[in-house]
């Protein structure tokens, strides 16, 4: 399958605000922010949708979560919270086809999300 946009961030081929790196996984500020705060957990490696997660990635899925909680908690959101999304395909509104967590803080989320 062709890579998506995210592959050519993670090469550093097109820029991005990166917030946060590790061998995993990367992060970085969405370029259409749906809230005041509003980065993308992405995992180094290309895995297309939800759909496609197999055994063995339960750990990866993990530090994606365990990465994008560390980071809100440095940067201040814990205690008022924020709000964790991953979308899958097109009825969940997936856009881009490399898995990706939504962090979307700054402001008191609307519930259900539409
Ligand atoms: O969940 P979904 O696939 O719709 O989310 C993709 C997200 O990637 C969008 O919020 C979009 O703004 C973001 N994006 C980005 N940088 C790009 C391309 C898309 O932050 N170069």
């Amino acid at each position: 399958m062709a890579g998506s946009i995210f592959d050519k961030i993670i090469a550093r081929e097109i820029p991005a605000d990166i917030v946060h790196e590790d061998e995993d996984v990367l992060a970085f500020r969405d370029i259409n922010p749906q809230a005041p705060v509003h980065v993308l957990f992405i995992p180094k490696r290309p895995i297309a949708t939800l759909n496609d997660l197999r055994a063995g990635d339960e750990a990866l899925v993990g530090r994606l979560v365990m990465a994008a909680a560390a980071w809100a908690k440095a940067q201040g959101f814990a205690e008022n919270g924020y709000r964790l999304v991953m979308n899958c395909n097109r009825d969940g509104g997936q856009t881009v086809f490399h898995i990706h967590l939504h962090l979307l803080a700054g402001r008191a989320m609307h519930w259900p999300p539409g």
